[in-house]
């Protein structure tokens, strides 16, 4: 097999690198070890009431980058979704992300937006400083009270780490509004692709030079698009897991996996919006998803629903990882795995995406990360001498 490059998994990243190379005139063998491609974005027709469900968990798509919006346009529609969020607390509703009117209802007031800056303002008087991690991120912005209720319980569902070693960028995800605002992201632009993500991503890695191989593990032997058969002969951008890439030689790298339970139930809406979340530790899930709400626009059975129940755990050997937890252990690791990956680079190897760079990144992250990597990188990943 001929090819001017190999991109080692078939994600949002390596679907963005592969494409942008072809555009580009060369040949491409991605190297897919799943039997689709497409990464955690893959979605596909519930067999029992034809809901398109995302296989991976909820993929909400927004950025506020306008080359990659433009970039994604390319390959598909978006409708006009806008994700939003509930979630249960002491048998009781609220709309998430904490907003006016989350604030109103859970003290039970009517106070206007400056009352309730003022109110949380005081509750997250305690601190000093900058906030070191999750917890006192999470207390600095919406105080301490809120911060019971809404994110401790979850958060020690989602994570099972103390709030306290967590990083605080993670709660950075979720904004905090003093209006009744109550969408879920601030970007400016939001969708879900029309006709669903496989036929998006399907469409990125339909190109007379790229080929996909799947159920082919790059890192076994044996094969022609291995990494012993390529290393040092073709460029590779490898999106794998950084540090199955070096056989754990520094130790694995700590994830987060999830657990998915699906139900058919005989009715026409469940809970009546995509998501509810489970804020109180007494209910073993984080969350459950109802994807007919993603497309309100599509004709679906109004008898039946599929509903997703989300569970979270320590990943192990053979289990999906989703999210990094980076503890500081795993933050020391991966600088040594860095210092291999820097190594890489003389034979030709790049690494990205959310599993070769151990990051939690966001659709159009992955998407701006590899156009970055496209810009910056790889001519001279090409031109690296001798291959
Ligand atoms: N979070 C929370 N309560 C919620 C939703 C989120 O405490 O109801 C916190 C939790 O720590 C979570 C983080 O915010 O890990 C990020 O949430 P997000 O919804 O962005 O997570 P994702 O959808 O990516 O799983």
């Amino acid at each position: 097999m001929r090819a001017d490059l190999v991109v080692v998994g078939s994600g949002l990243f390596g679907l963005t690198v592969a494409e942008q190379a072809a555009a580009r005139g060369l040949d491409v063998a991605i190297v897919e070890r799943r039997n689709h491609l497409g990464g955690n974005a893959w979605s596909e027709p519930d067999p029992d009431t034809g809901i398109e469900v995302h296989r991976y968990g909820a993929h909400l798509f927004h950025t506020s980058n306008e080359r990659v919006w433009e970039y994604v346009n390319r390959f598909t529609g978006f409708t006009d979704y806008r994700h939003r969020v509930w979630t249960v607390h002491h048998g009781e509703v609220f709309p998430m992300p904490i907003n006016l009117g989350t604030v109103n209802q859970f003290f039970r007031a009517n106070h206007g937006p400056q009352a309730a800056r003022d109110l949380v303002a005081a509750q997250a008087a305690e601190l000093t400083g900058e906030p070191k991690n999750l917890e006192e991120k999470a207390i600095s912005l919406i105080g301490r009270p809120l911060y019971e209720a809404f994110v401790r319980g979850y958060t020690a569902k989602q994570w099972q780490t103390d709030p306290t070693d967590l990083p605080a960028e993670v709660i950075s995800r979720l904004p905090v509004r003093y209006t009744y605002d109550n969408r879920y992201f601030n970007d400016r632009f939001e969708g879900l692709p029309t006709d669903g993500y496989a036929a998006w991503l399907t469409r990125m890695a339909d190109h007379p030079r790229i080929t996909v191989e799947l159920e082919t593990d790059f890192l076994a032997d044996g094969h022609e698009l291995s990494r012993e058969s390529v290393r040092g002969q073709v460029p590779v951008v490898y999106t794998g897991p950084i540090d199955r890439y070096f056989g754990d030689a520094h130790g694995a790298l700590g994830w987060r996996t999830l657990d998915f339970e699906r139900e058919v139930v005989a009715t026409g809406d469940f809970q009546g919006a995509p998501v509810m979340n489970y804020a109180d530790d007494d209910v073993p899930f984080t969350r459950i998803l109802e994807f007919r709400h993603f497309h309100p626009e599509r004709a679906y059975p109004d008898d039946k629903t599929v509903i997703v129940r989300e569970f979270s755990r320590f990943a192990e050997a053979g289990d999906e990882p989703y999210y990094p937890v980076n503890t500081p252990d795993d933050r020391e690791r991966l600088l040594a795995y860095r210092e291999l990956v820097e190594q890489e680079r003389s034979q030709g190897v790049a690494f990205g995406g959310r599993l070769g760079t151990y990051q939690y990144l966001d659709m159009h992250m992955a998407i701006a990360s590899a156009l970055r990597l496209v810009d910056n990188d790889l001519d001279a990943l090409i031109g690296v001498r001798g291959l």
